[in-house]
């Protein structure tokens, strides 16, 4: 039988209402002293709406203008995904000069620089940008915040895509900070003319300590006109939080350089789950994690489909973890529109 969570669930979650939780299979309750093995399924987990309309970007243009449709690095960060589109007729490229002059190319969800919507102009490249629109707001704020003459204090990691994007902006005015660590070496050219932003899927924690590290620099460093840290990134690190505390062990599905899969199990960590493991698929899993668990806890990045999830799910019932209970702190319901480009070419 599940056990009742409303009580901790409400109000959690960002942009969304509390929901009650459901058992996905309920296995009875043993009379016996042996500890129930069971699964805490956290939610939301897996597709936010930028990495759906992303997808969805690419499948669209494959049906709509067939094979090949080239796509400037992984659409998303995700193994299966990238592989999955690939043998649809996707073909993905590091840079525009590797796309034949006038095909088609679409820019992933993570952003890109003006300059690389330039060289595909140069290349008479047909292009479709399929940037998460929250990633393009933080370029809009970058922009605005140039044009006023701020510095800006970019907090994110380096070598990101949507980093290396967003500062492409503005590269005059935006200077990386890659956690608290690096506040100390920052220099500005007017302490009273500093803003910040930051990349969209960060630890929330650890970005709140950046934050307040580099207002003790410059206190009159300028807040973004709202969170950069997108609703998807806060609402799954939420429901880490929200099971944390009854795992044994967490499982987190997506790849290695996926942001904010690998803040999951950061997040795990920081609050007290004693080990926690990404994993790109199912046979991923070594089932010596298992040795002494009661509780596995499970969730996966905003780039990963659900069928991933189940096939881990499926691995865990086979161990003995079948009975199944979702823990879901926050209802998702933003969509975004496709890229009108899709229609205007
Ligand atoms: Fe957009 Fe957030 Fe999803 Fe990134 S994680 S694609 S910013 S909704």
């Amino acid at each position: 039988m599940c056990k009742g969570r409303e009580d901790h669930r409400a109000g959690l979650g960002v942009g969304a209402a509390p929901e009650y939780h459901g058992c996905m299979v309920d296995a009875p309750v043993s009379a016996d002293s042996v500890p129930r093995k069971r699964v805490l399924l956290a939610a939301p987990r897996g597709y936010c709406a930028g990495v759906d309309r992303a997808v969805q970007t690419v499948e669209s243009a494959l049906e709509r203008f067939g094979a090949p449709v080239y796509v400037r690095k992984e659409i998303v960060h995700n193994k299966h995904v990238v592989q999955t589109l690939e043998e649809r007729g996707a073909v993905f490229v590091e840079e525009n000069e590797e796309v034949p002059e006038g095909s088609l190319v679409i820019f992933s969800a993570h952003g890109v620089a003006p300059d690389v919507h330039e060289t595909a102009a140069s290349r008479n490249l047909r292009t479709i940008d399929a940037t998460c629109p929250l990633v393009t707001k933080v370029h809009k704020e970058a922009v605005r915040f140039a044009d006023e003459g701020y510095d800006i204090l970019l907090i994110g990691h380096e070598g990101h895509e949507e980093v290396i994007g967003t500062t492409g902006e503005a590269p005059e005015h935006i200077k990386l900070v890659d956690g608290p660590d690096s506040v100390d070496s920052i220099e500005v050219r007017d302490p009273a003319k500093v803003a910040w932003l930051s990349q969209t899927t960060l630890s929330v924690d650890e970005t709140q300590q950046t934050v307040a590290k580099l207002k003790t620099r410059f206190p009159l460093l300028l807040d973004p006109p709202s969170d950069d840290i997108c609703y998807a990134t806060q609402n799954r690190q939420i429901a880490v939080k929200q099971i944390a505390g009854d795992c044994d062990l967490l499982l987190v599905v997506g790849s290695k350089n996926s942001s904010n899969s690998v803040r999951l199990v950061e997040v795990a960590l920081e609050v007290g789950v004693p080990a926690s493991y990404l994993v790109d698929f199912a046979s991923e899993v070594d089932p010596a994690w298992f040795e002494g668990v009661t509780t596995v806890g499970l969730t996966s990045g905003a780039s990963v489909p659900e069928n991933l999830v189940q096939d881990v799910l499926e691995l865990l019932a086979a161990h003995g973890y079948a009975e199944v209970e979702e823990v879901r702190s926050a209802q998702e319901k933003l969509l975004f529109a496709l890229p009108h480009e899709l229609k205007r070419l």
